[in-house]
């Protein structure tokens, strides 16, 4: 479809964030000439006065670069074939490049300085909004090494960061993509439409897919291993250089979180697999015959959807989050009637869905709203990124109302949780009950066990480096698959090629960040549960915890406070046992 064609309520109005380009321009060159005004501050950081304004100054031109840049990628991503867009986002970048060169001598300063100075500022009340900052500056610190040394890291960067860079390449640069038939139709087996063809009603698409796509992996496993097993020693030394006891240590560290989240996670989740293996059994028996690791995503109630189009979508997701009060609605219902949702997919505009804004100007929503169940959830989602963003902005300073990766799903999620369990409690059809319980356990596989088990193999990986062995194409192949084994049990033929998986997964170039996938799972669980069944006080808790605490501390806490000990195996269990009662009652269906 032509953008022109859609109807405008159905398309952003962003005028609220610029009213013009004109004024994006003026906007612009404005911006730009305040960069200057950071360089007086270098190098006087001791001075207390100086830092507290230094700091209110980045705030406030961080701000405005955020407005120049979100509107300039909110109209490309509505539009990438517009080249004027395109041109907007590309100016937009270079502009926040600027911002963040001349900005970029604060944090190495602030570290430099004693911590005598630093606790200093953190205990003056003019510098409340910064504590959370500062005192991450001292935790830290410790493992910052001497000017020369930070340097030449710092040279040293780009090339240490290149692994990424280079596994991508091999992905999606260098790989080919071989054409499956499937029925009548050709396919290229791109990554998209591997995902897609796993999902065929028939058998045979679903294993050429998976043959052909491992096929084209094993073809390359020593350079994906070596480019990996590198990333890997890459990380083990920088972390042992900077003195933490492991690179996991360092990246609970880095991200505020105690480690024995991690390991409650991991213990929790093993304790559970005999659930999983029941459930694969379960799909087994429901598709006939062997189950091989290509029938993992064949839906197994086929044909199910709710087929609802847009406005009686929304109305769905309105009913289903009317727990979380009235006011929460009211915000949505505006957020649909002020044209902060693009809804509908149309030529150059960019695929998926995501939830975006400014600290001044609120959030909008992207769609590309098709007529499926999945998205029904997607709004609910989307919408829950945009609430926590609201009201993490109303509650909180600029510089406090962003929030950490390890929360930032968790919001999203417990709106699905809620979809979820209104559209099962209101549905009479069998097939779609069906439908949405096998959703609900899909949801938990992939989420919290496929994330736990990609967790347990970047422990091993990270673990059997630092201890000294050679990372070789057998020894990571014949764990992972240990690992699937254990994970997915007797109910699976284990074809051999997905011994390969792990090479390619790109999230592993960003070590240990999977797990968070699976805890904000379980927080979303919990909170949901909470939600329904805690009555005003842990709805309350919920909103001004949760929802409206930013990021004005370790994320941890925030979940804490809100009513939830990721420490303990409370959520955990409340989580795993919801996916034990989801499958209890797909069986009951029969
Ligand atoms: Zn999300």
């Amino acid at each position: 479809m032509k953008r022109e064609n859609i109807e405008d309520k159905y398309k952003w109005d962003l005028t609220s964030i610029m009213e013009s380009r004109q004024d994006w321009e003026k906007e612009c060159s404005k911006v730009k000439k305040s960069f200057a005004q950071f360089e007086k501050y270098r190098g006087r950081l001791d001075d207390l006065d100086l830092t507290l304004e230094l700091l209110k100054l980045t705030d406030l031109i961080s701000q405005d670069v955020e407005e120049i840049y979100v509107y300039a990628y909110l109209l490309m991503y509505s539009d990438g074939s517009d080249s004027s867009y395109v041109s907007l986002a590309q100016r937009a970048e270079a502009i926040t490049a600027g911002f963040n060169a001349a900005t970029s001598f604060i944090t190495p300063e602030l570290t430099a300085l004693s911590d005598d100075v630093l606790n200093e500022m953190i205990s003056d009340e003019r510098f409340a909004n910064y504590r959370y900052t500062l005192e991450s500056i001292i935790k830290e610190k410790k493992h910052i090494l001497s000017d020369k040394e930070e340097f030449i890291l710092a040279r040293l960067g780009e090339v240490l960061g290149g692994f990424k860079d280079i596994f991508s390449k091999i992905d999606n640069v260098d790989f080919p993509h071989p054409v499956i038939k499937a029925g009548k139709k050709k396919i290229e087996l791109t990554h998209g439409a591997y995902s897609k063809l796993l999902q065929s009603s028939d058998v045979k698409v679903r294993r050429k897919a998976f043959t052909t796509y491992y096929k084209l992996y094993e073809d390359r496993i020593n350079t994906i291993a070596s480019c990996y097993s590198n990333s890997i020693k890459k990380r083990n030394i920088i972390c042992e250089l900077r003195g933490y006891k492991s690179a996991l240590s360092a990246s609970m560290s880095n991200e505020d979180v105690p480690v024995e989240v991690y390991d409650k996670l991991i213990e929790s989740v093993d304790n559970y697999l005999p659930k999983l293996h029941e459930y694969v059994e379960y799909r087994r028996d429901q598709l006939g015959g062997e189950l091989h690791m290509y029938d993992m995503y064949v839906p197994l109630v086929p044909g199910a959807e709710l087929g609802l189009d847009y406005e009686d979508a929304f109305k769905i997701v309105l009913k289903a989050l009317a727990p979380l009060g009235n006011e929460y609605l009211y915000r949505l219902i505006k957020m649909h009637d002020t044209r902060r949702i693009d809804v509908y997919e149309s030529d150059g505009k960019r695929s998926g869905a995501f939830s975006w804004g400014t600290y001044k100007h609120g959030s909008f929503v992207m769609l590309n709203h098709s007529k499926t169940t999945h998205d029904v959830f997607t709004i609910a989602h989307e919408l829950g990124h945009a609430m926590h963003s609201e009201y993490s902005n109303e509650a909180q300073v600029y510089h406090n109302a962003g929030y950490s990766i390890f929360v930032a799903e968790v919001a999203s999620t417990t709106n699905e949780v809620l979809l979820l369990k209104y559209l099962l409690s209101v549905t009479r059809d069998e097939d779609v009950k069906k439908f949405l319980l096998s959703y609900y356990l899909d949801m938990f596989r992939t989420t919290l066990f496929r994330q736990t088990m990609f967790s347990e193999f970047e422990e091993y990986v990270h673990g059997r480096q630092q201890k000294g062995y050679a990372l070789t194409v057998d020894d990571m192949s014949k764990e992972y698959f240990k690992l699937n084994k254990k994970y997915y049990g007797k109910g699976v033929v284990h074809d051999k090629q997905i011994k390969y998986e792990w090479a390619r997964i790109p999230h592993f170039y960003n070590a240990f960040y999977v797990y968070k996938y699976a805890t904000g799972l379980v927080t979303a669980v919990t909170f949901a549960n909470n939600i329904l069944n805690g009555g005003d006080h842990q709805r309350e808790l919920y909103f001004d915890k949760f929802l409206r605490a930013g990021g004005t501390k370790s994320p941890y806490e925030i979940i804490l406070d809100a009513g939830v000990d990721l420490c303990s195996e409370n959520p955990y269990n409340i989580a795993l046992k919801e996916f034990g009662r989801a499958l209890d009652e797909l069986k009951k269906l029969g």
